[in-house]
């Protein structure tokens, strides 16, 4: 029978004292963690697994917060922030040579069946949820200039304030889409006797201002050049 997690203590764990989850499947963002652990400090306990006569505590959520300290690794990173034109200590290790590699740990035990649910569900939950662009873009303007720390950049802002248009803005701006708007694009690099070859075999095509005419009238001469002579 299975049971969900039980809560037993929060502890600040040296971080040689966790383990990875085994297998755990999500990619993050560990350079964009580290941004966001000096911007605003460990502002959320990693979830562990204490299993009896285990040394170490398995990271059950929070695996790319703890590789992100690994990356910051001990003592003075040398990285203060700048919040708002001031400068202001590592949220890390406050720029303490004597800081030692550890995480704010929230101590659970389950058994392996929620251990598994509780990995998948916390990568799962964070990307299926979706935005308030209103509110995002609302938030984000009290940020100003001073990104640091929120996981967005200039470009982020720019896209959210003025998206790229829709298809049918597009359309509206431009007319509704030709058939060979969809045709594919022949694209290469020749050398220059190359080209002037191409343009020189070609220039009685119907358009020569038209590469895809001179082209086509290429590829005329090339198939009566190739037919039996009648
Ligand atoms: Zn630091």
């Amino acid at each position: 029978m299975t049971a969900p997690a039980r809560y037993l203590r929060t502890v600040l764990v040296p971080i040689h004292q966790l383990r990875e989850f085994p297998g755990n499947a999500k990619r993050g963002d560990i350079p964009l963690i580290l941004d966001s652990l000096r911007h605003n400090g460990q502002y959320r306990g990693i979830v562990g697994r204490e299993v009896t006569d285990d040394p170490l505590l398995t990271v059950l959520a929070g695996n790319h917060t703890m590789k992100a300290l690994v990356l910051h690794g001990p003592g003075d990173c040398g990285h203060p922030v700048k919040v708002r034109g001031k400068e202001r200590p590592c949220g890390v290790c406050s720029n303490d040579p004597g800081w030692e590699l550890a995480a704010r740990v929230e101590v659970v035990e389950c058994d392996d069946d929620t251990a598994r649910k509780i990995n998948l569900v916390d990568n799962r939950s964070s990307e299926k949820g979706s935005y308030d662009r209103d509110a995002l873009a609302e938030l984000l303007s009290y940020a100003d200039d001073d990104l640091g720390g929120t996981g967005y950049t200039d470009a982020d802002v720019q896209l959210l304030i003025a998206p790229p248009p829709s298809l049918e803005e597009l359309a509206d701006s431009y007319g509704d889409p030709e058939e060979d708007d969809f045709w594919p694009v022949l694209k290469f690099r020749v050398a220059p006797e190359i080209r002037d070859a191409f343009y020189g075999l070609t220039i009685n095509c119907a358009d020569p201002n038209d590469d895809a005419v001179r082209f086509r009238y290429l590829l005329d001469r090339a198939r009566n050049a190739t037919e039996p002579a009648a």
